[in-house]
């Protein structure tokens, strides 16, 4: 008897959907995949929907108070969960908006319509979906790496833990032969961040700004240190330096 096949869903919330883009782009894998899976929630893909699903893939942060009410149904609904990007695992850029006092954000926006559309009403504090529902595993990055998703769904299809990187960028950024930028009179996030990218930006002429979120352990001290010997202080840059760090809504 052939064994049902699993059941995987994709679920999209406040994001750009850069993430499942990254998905669609694994042309190559994808015909593969489809022999071992059935996806049955896709909406940049298809348009079939389901609510019988083991494994949901959600993207994008929690940014409305109809969300709320979404994320704990595909909870519920899913074994697995599994947050997808940096929207959805640290609240991502999103969480620009809580710097702000919210009806300013509103009127800056979307001028008068914020007084009557119901949707620019609904809106709350950005947050990762793990303020709300309990999420089993990451994929980082904005966007994720084509390389990680691959790996993480290939373990879930396996039953195994996947193996998240948890070292700093440093170490990547040191094996492709980088010149730090701390050196050119820059400043990095790469000592504090989450491995996995291959320090893509740095190997491109830019910082690291950290959109992988902490390592477990970040060592901070040692960060401090790195900037005062290059004549930064925390406080010039932790503007910078916040700009992926996990929102903390109110009360959690
Ligand atoms: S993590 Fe980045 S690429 Fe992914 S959905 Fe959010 S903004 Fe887009
Ligand atoms: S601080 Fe940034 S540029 Fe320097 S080694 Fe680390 S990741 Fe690379
Ligand atoms: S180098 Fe930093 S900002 Fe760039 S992809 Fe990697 S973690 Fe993200």
């Amino acid at each position: 008897m052939e064994m049902e096949k699993p059941k995987v869903a994709f679920f999209s919330f406040t994001c750009c959907e850069g993430c499942q883009l990254m998905v669609l782009s694994c042309e190559d894998e994808l015909p593969d995949i489809l022999k071992l899976v059935n996806i049955v929630n896709f909406r940049e893909a298809m348009t079939e929907k389901s609510d019988d699903y083991d494994i949901a893939f959600v993207e994008g942060s929690i940014s409305r108070k109809e969300e709320i009410k979404k994320i704990k149904k595909i909870r519920n609904n899913a074994k697995i969960v599994v947050a997808l990007g940096a929207c959805s695992s640290t609240g991502g850029l999103n969480c620009l908006k809580n710097r702000f006092p919210m009806e300013d954000v509103k009127m800056s926006v979307y001028g008068k319509e914020a007084e009557t559309n119901y949707n620019v009403n609904d809106t709350i504090p950005a947050r990762p979906i793990d303020s709300i529902i309990h999420v089993d595993y990451y994929i980082h990055g904005c966007p994720i790496p084509k390389k990680e998703f691959l790996n993480v769904f290939t373990s879930l299809l396996l039953g195994k833990r996947p193996d998240i990187p948890n070292q700093p960028v440093c170490v990547e950024c040191k094996m492709a032969g980088n010149i730090c930028v701390f050196e050119k009179g820059m400043s990095c996030l790469g000592p504090v961040t989450r491995a996995g990218c291959d320090a893509i930006c740095v190997s491109y002429g830019a910082m690291c700004w950290g959109c992988r979120g902490y390592v477990d352990n970040p060592n901070t001290q040692s960060h401090g240190e790195t900037l005062k010997k290059y004549g930064l202080t925390v406080e010039s840059v932790i503007r910078k330096f916040s700009l992926y760090g996990k929102c903390k809504p109110e009360g959690k």
